[in-house]
């Protein structure tokens, strides 16, 4: 399961790397707008140690809870925490940082950076800024580092292989059918396994991730006045209701069922295997169950109420085209059934 959050992280951050490192007009774009030095030269978080920390846009640097940019400082090479300290650790002096700097430096500047300073480097460890150990330039930032030094994909991957949070649209799942012991990994993995059709790949992904367009969540999102039920007009519309525990919808599902056992097939159908088509007993009625929610989703786009007989024309739409374009040879079970159906 994708991190949608630090898929998204990682994609504002693979930009710098083009811009840093690309040549084609875009770049040379951004390299005018944005001054990746000042860009690549400030920042909090941005390395290890106090004394490798940028002192300006630095929110652990903040005077009168504003961030500080001083442009005579920057331009003059004083730019981190470590150009304005001593080898004994201590921070430069008004005179010393004056005669470095060869410049007259504003009083209060240099008294709100020593505050803070100072307050900081107490707040975090108590260490003594000389306890630190001091990298020579140039350092880059530890965010922008292995960005830059390798190619961010074994990053990106990682990052995104650690995520073990489960998705909200697994635990509702779970509660529903009151089973902890669903596959997930088939659920999400099947419908791409069973079929190349994209529409029945969007709308088993839809489901599973209980992001289909019912009333429920169209009135939850202020695009529907009703969140009642297109068929029965009683119930919420959730994606369970509309599925499977609609009253029209279980009638057409046990005349689906009906017509199979007139055939001598009987076909068990429960909610697990029809919503997720998480079943490894019936797992030739995988493609059956598509077509039927795919009919019961047209109708109730088209707000008409779902019948046997109008499924059936959907089915012989579909048979029509699955024998057109699969390769398989077309005497399995799914056949079968689907030409009984259509032939009831
Ligand atoms: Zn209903």
């Amino acid at each position: 399961m994708v991190d949608i959050n630090a898929f998204m992280k990682s994609l504002k951050l693979s930009w710098i790397r083009k811009v840093i490192q690309g040549q084609n007009k875009f770049t040379s774009l951004g390299r005018k707008l944005i001054d990746f030095n000042i860009l690549c030269n400030t920042g909090s978080l941005y390395a290890i140690s106090a004394v490798d920390m940028p002192l300006f846009f630095n929110n652990c640097l903040l005077i009168n809870n504003k961030y500080i940019f001083w442009k005579y400082w920057y331009d003059d090479g004083i730019r981190f925490v470590k150009d304005i300290i001593k080898d004994s650790g201590q921070i430069l002096s008004l005179q010393e940082l004056q005669a470095k700097m060869n410049k007259p430096v504003n009083f209060l500047h240099y008294e709100g950076i020593k505050k803070v300073l100072s307050t900081y480097i107490v707040s975090v460890q108590n260490v003594k800024l000389k306890d630190y150990k001091v990298h020579s330039y140039p350092i880059l930032s530890t965010y922008i580092k292995p960005i830059i030094l390798n190619s961010c994909n074994k990053l990106l991957y990682n990052m995104l292989k650690e995520n073990s949070e489960i998705p909200t649209c697994q635990t509702k799942w779970n509660e529903y059918f009151a089973d902890d012991s669903i596959q997930w990994k088939n659920v999400h993995g099947q419908v791409f396994k069973k079929t190349n059709n994209t529409y029945i790949q969007w709308l088993q992904t839809r489901i599973i991730h209980r992001i289909l367009g019912t009333n429920s969540l169209l009135f939850k999102m202020g695009l529907s006045d009703s969140k009642t039920c297109t068929f029965c007009k009683m119930s919420e519309e959730s994606i369970t209701h509309l599925f499977w525990d609609c009253n029209t919808v279980k009638i057409l599902i046990k005349d689906i069922s009906d017509s199979l056992k007139n055939a001598n097939i009987q076909i068990v159908i429960n909610s697990k295997m029809f919503l997720l088509g998480d079943t490894n007993v019936n797992d030739n009625c995988f493609i059956l169950f598509m077509e039927v929610k795919k009919y019961i989703f047209e109708c109730k786009r088209k707000e008409v109420i779902p019948h046997f007989q109008g499924f059936k024309a959907s089915l012989k739409l579909s048979l029509n085209i699955y024998e057109n374009t699969t390769n398989e040879s077309n005497k399995g079970f799914f056949w079968i059934v689907i030409r009984l159906i259509c032939n009831s």
